[in-house]
């Protein structure tokens, strides 16, 4: 049987917004730009560059309407997606006004986190978008939907697929079809991710996918690997691995860009970004938040780097 994937795949650069959102040190609006032009430059053709949050309970991503506004005066090519994710309506509102194009929702999949926070079950947040989706869609926002812990949460042991499946139907009935299906908990493994791309791939053919893992218990790549036999061909992945989440203990950042990209490149998988320039903007992102991240290609280099010289063959005498 041969080894069948994908040859072809997109990377969403999330450091700005998932990595960053859990730092204590808050990177300045000129730091953010600076970041994004030198993505946009390697070849990134989507990145989420921040949150409309609360900027009390977000202070990391307060700063997010002006690097938006500040991106303006930056021709940005037109197939470059700047996105932001929001809470809810006043997300939109936030995003229409600094001209950010692009916005995301997210909805935990656990129905105990859902009740815990909201009283609500995810489905029923989902239904609470709409105001939000149609917000989003009469102001010409493309609007697309997340669900975190799709995998897995520390509430429940396992998230049936069904239950998945409904909250799909639940992004879908409010008009919206781009899905995230992410890991936040670091819970999924290959098998699992290969069964629930699989089956949501077959159940809803219209729909556009991106998978997101947190490399909490070392099984992002492996779980980005399973995606793509399944025929996912879009992942999130953050510089240097940046991150965390703040529901989970123990919880690592998003899998490093530069180490999925290490991968895929050995792989012979195409993804138009450049490593080198990625691996540049990680030690940059690593210095600004001032300690190290979860990078293995930061600590051991690309093994196409490694050229140590052949030894001679010592003749006998
Ligand atoms: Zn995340």
């Amino acid at each position: 049987m041969a080894f069948d994937y994908v040859k072809k795949v997109r990377i969403c650069e999330v450091g700005l917004r998932d990595g960053l959102q859990n730092e204590k040190t808050i990177l300045t609006v000129e730091d953010k730009v600076d970041l994004l032009k030198g993505m946009i430059k390697a070849g990134f053709k989507v990145i989420e560059v921040g949150s409309f949050m609360h900027p009390v309970k977000v202070p990391q991503m307060a700063n997010t309407d002006e690097v938006f506004k500040a991106m303006q005066d930056f021709d940005v090519p037109e197939d470059v997606e700047l996105r932001a994710l929001i809470p809810n309506k006043r997300g939109v509102d936030r995003a229409v006004a600094c001209g950010c194009k692009k916005v995301k929702l997210n909805v935990s999949a656990s129905l105990g986190h859902n009740l815990a926070n909201l009283n609500r079950t995810p489905a029923e947040s989902v239904a609470g978008f709409a105001e939000a989706v149609n917000a989003a869609k009469e102001n010409g926002l493309d609007i697309s939907g997340s669900i975190s812990m799709a995998y897995g949460s520390p509430w429940d042991d396992d998230i049936p697929v069904d239950e998945v499946k409904k909250i799909i139907e639940a992004y879908m009935a409010v008009g919206i079809t781009e899905i995230s299906l992410s890991d936040a908990s670091g819970m999924a493994y290959p098998s699992q991710v290969y069964n629930i791309c699989t089956e949501v791939k077959k159940a809803y053919p219209g729909n556009t996918w991106w998978l997101h893992f947190h490399n909490t218990r070392g099984l992002a790549i492996s779980n980005i690997i399973a995606g793509m036999q399944a025929g996912m061909t879009q992942f999130d992945a953050s510089l240097a691995g940046v991150g965390g989440c703040p529901f989970v203990p123990g919880a690592a950042g998003n899998v490093s860009t530069e180490d999925v990209l290490h991968c895929l490149d050995e792989m012979g998988v195409e993804t138009g970004i450049d490593i080198d320039q990625t691996i540049a903007l990680s030690r940059k992102i690593v210095e600004l938040i001032g300690h190290k991240a979860d990078s293995y290609v930061l600590k051991a280099g690309q093994s196409k780097d490694l050229k140590l010289p052949l030894p001679v063959r010592q003749e006998k005498k």
